[in-house]
């Protein structure tokens, strides 16, 4: 069931199937038709030629023994019509009469041979042993006592046989043996004589009716009558393919002459013909051309009832051969038809299963290549195909068209692979650009800001200036006037001059940053070494009070150009937020200074071990007025960025998770016209302003 199932899934996916199918059902259904009807008809033939033939055989058959039963009454006739016989019978001399019977007889191969007066009573016999055996009796003869000839085939009793002579009925006597398929009867014997009997009347010369001539042939056992017939029937080589001929004269149902032999060889003389056949022929009187069991075999047989001179059938003629060569060969020509149309639809079934597998073959593989592309493996083509027709061509087509769609889709993968790198590229630049618009936002931001706090601050520093050269010159004036006698407020004097002095520092420094270019110094090339040795002397007392080791690392050798002071201003700036951030009561810390070349200048960094700076302020601590001290501006880092920034360098500060920071000074070294290095010229206007100020 299942392989059923899975035969007709097969059929319905496989166009090559139903296309063999629809080319191969005429094949497969005509043929055995064709078959069928040839064994049919050539079976049909062959009944129909053998039945001829029996039937000829048999007319053939029958006409001998007609012309022998003609022959028995046309001798017998002559002899009676004869001088000789007419003669004799006028000399009425016993012996001589006896002696022509004889020679008669003899002469014409008779049995017997009597001379009967008009009455039919014996006169004269060929046999000396005859008696008178009431031979008026027969038809025959009562119609030569009326002057009539007459020829026929009756049956003799054994009684009739003994009383023409012994050996006649002897020779009659047949045992019957019991035969196979046979009608069941009783009886052991056949002892009646099938005659053929003539009676002629013999005349004298006056026409006086004589007497009778009533001679006869007896058939029981004559061989050589049967053997005759079957002579002239079957001659040699009449038969193909080995069989035999045999011919049979039957008395009633039993055979008294034949060449049909017995298993040893022996004629079956005494053996009966088939039930079917007795009924058909003996019963109803019909000609029997049929196949029939013969003694021991089956043969092809002809057989036709023979009547005595009353018109009752008293036995049959038989000729036959044997079918069994006849059925042999009709099988084997049926079997090589059966085998020759089976190698035909075998032949074609195999021929268009190979043609269609050469047909189909593209198609097929086109079909396993779409289910390779659709599993993704791009790579897969139909390939080489031999097949010059319509589907042949049709998959080379298609193996071009998945070359184009392959190219096609590597040039759309590089395409897509191009536009994602440019939207990546765009991104990032889209990024850097915020990024820049967000800086410069800020920038511009601190910049309106600062603006803003430096016009207030110019402003008010300036208001401050005022009052406070006011009061230093009146304490000036105070301690000039009061001289020694200001000897108990000297302390209280100092102190006033130092505040004052802090007030015009925190007024200088707030003006520096509100306008940063007014301040700008002189510029020139300077080495980094010595402003830094100058710092280190100005912080020394700090350093000392913070316990704090410094640690110096030269190495830098270009001269930057820059205003000296600045430089001074910024690197001191550094160097006492580094100490503010080493608190003394912690053992003091490591101050180390280094200063190198890099590419394009100079960098100076300031690195302590204080406490760092915290992440989150880190961002900010550039930031104007961003301060974490109790007493500090938050305006260091501010102006010495923007200081260094003035001359195209910058600082950037790094601080570790374990405390410590490192600010780095980076200064540019700008490269003149004559080709040195230098660094970046601030205008003298500004210098020049600067000088005017002061
Ligand atoms: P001020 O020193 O008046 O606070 P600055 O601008 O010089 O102003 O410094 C801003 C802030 O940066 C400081 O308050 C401090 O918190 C931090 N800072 C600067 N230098 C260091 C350093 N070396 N170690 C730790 N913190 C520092």
């Amino acid at each position: 069931m299942r392989f059923l199932h899975r035969l007709t899934e097969h059929f319905r996916a496989s166009v090559r199937y139903k296309l063999l199918s629809m080319v191969l059902s005429p094949l497969l259904i005509v043929l055995p038709l064709l078959a069928a009807l040839v064994l049919i008809w050539g079976n049909e033939s062959y009944d129909r030629l053998v039945r001829y033939k029996i039937s000829s055989d048999l007319i053939i058959a029958h006409e001998y023994f007609d012309r022998v039963v003609a022959g028995v009454g046309s001798n017998v006739e002559n002899l009676a019509a004869s001088n000789r016989i007419a003669t004799a019978m006028r000399a009425r001399i016993p012996e001589a009469l006896r002696k022509l019977l004889i020679a008669a007889e003899d002469a014409n191969k008779l049995d017997f041979l009597n001379i009967l007066d008009a009455q039919g009573n014996l006169i004269a016999a060929s046999n000396e042993q005859t008696r008178p055996a009431g031979f008026a009796r027969w038809r025959i003869v009562q119609g030569a006592t009326g002057g009539q000839s007459a020829t026929a085939i009756d049956v003799f009793s054994p009684e009739q046989l003994a009383a023409i002579s012994e050996q006649l009925r002897e020779r009659a006597s047949t045992p019957i043996l019991p035969t196979t398929n046979a009608a069941p009867s009783a009886r052991k014997d056949e002892s009646r004589g099938m005659v053929i009997h003539c009676a002629a009347p013999i005349y004298d010369q006056e026409q006086r009716l004589l007497g009778i001539l009533h001679g006869g042939l007896m058939l029981n056992r004559n061989l050589e009558f049967v053997d005759k017939i079957n002579g002239i029937v079957y001659r040699d080589g009449s038969l193909p393919l080995g069989s035999q001929g045999t011919t049979t004269l039957f008395l009633d149902d039993v055979r008294i002459a034949t060449n049909v032999r017995l298993f040893a060889g022996e004629r079956a003389l005494g053996t009966r013909v088939s039930q079917q056949v007795h009924d058909a022929v003996l019963g109803n009187g019909e000609t029997w051309l049929n196949r029939a069991f013969v003694v021991n075999d089956w043969y092809v047989s002809g057989y036709k009832p023979i009547e005595d001179s009353m018109g009752q059938r008293i036995g049959m003629l038989y000729v036959g051969f044997l079918e069994a060569p006849f059925s042999a060969a009709k099988t084997i020509a049926l079997a090589v038809i059966v085998l020759l149309f089976i190698a035909i639809s075998v032949i074609g079934a195999v021929l268009s299963m190979k043609w269609a597998k050469a047909i189909f073959q593209p198609l097929e593989r086109m079909n396993q290549t779409i289910v390779a592309v659709q599993g993704g493996s791009i790579a897969a083509r139909v390939g080489k195909v031999k097949s010059r027709d319509e589907i042949g061509r049709l998959a080379t087509h298609f193996d071009l068209l998945l070359d184009t769609l392959q190219q096609r889709n590597a040039e759309l993968r590089r395409w897509a692979d191009e536009l994602d790198r440019k939207v990546a590229d765009r991104t990032l630049e889209l990024r850097r650009a915020n990024q820049n618009l967000r800086d410069t936002q800020g920038q511009l931001i601190i910049s309106e800001k600062l603006a803003a706090i430096g016009q207030l601050t110019a402003g008010v520093a300036h208001e401050i200036n005022n009052p406070v050269a006011v009061i230093q010159g009146n304490l000036d004036v105070a301690r000039e006037v009061l001289g020694a006698a200001a000897s108990p407020v000297l302390q209280e004097m100092r102190l006033i001059d130092e505040q004052v002095n802090r007030i015009r520092l925190i007024v200088t420094k707030l003006l520096q940053f509100a306008r940063p270019v007014d301040y700008a110094g002189y510029v020139e090339p300077i080495e980094i070494r010595g402003v830094l040795s100058d710092c280190l002397v100005l912080v020394r007392h700090l350093l000392r009070e913070g316990d704090i080791e410094v640690i110096r690392i030269d190495r830098a050798a270009r001269k930057i150009a820059i205003n000296r002071g600045e430089l001074q201003q910024v690197l001191i700036n550094l160097i006492v937020n580094a100490i503010h951030a080493m608190p003394s009561q912690n053992g003091g810390g490591k101050l180390t200074l280094e200063t190198r070349d890099v590419e394009h200048g100079a960098a100076i960094s300031v690195k302590d071990t204080g406490r760092g700076i915290r992440p989150d302020d880190l961002p900010r601590i550039f930031t104007p007025f961003f301060t974490t001290k109790k007493r500090g501006t938050g305006l260091g880092l501010s102006i010495s960025r923007s200081l260094v920034e003035r001359y195209g360098g910058t600082i950037t500060v790094a601080s570790g998770e374990q405390g410590g920071a490192e600010f780095t000074v980076w200064l540019v070294a700008r490269v003149a016209q004559d080709g040195n290095e230098i660094g970046m010229s601030v205008s003298s206007n500004a210098a020049v302003d600067t000088a005017h100020r002061g």
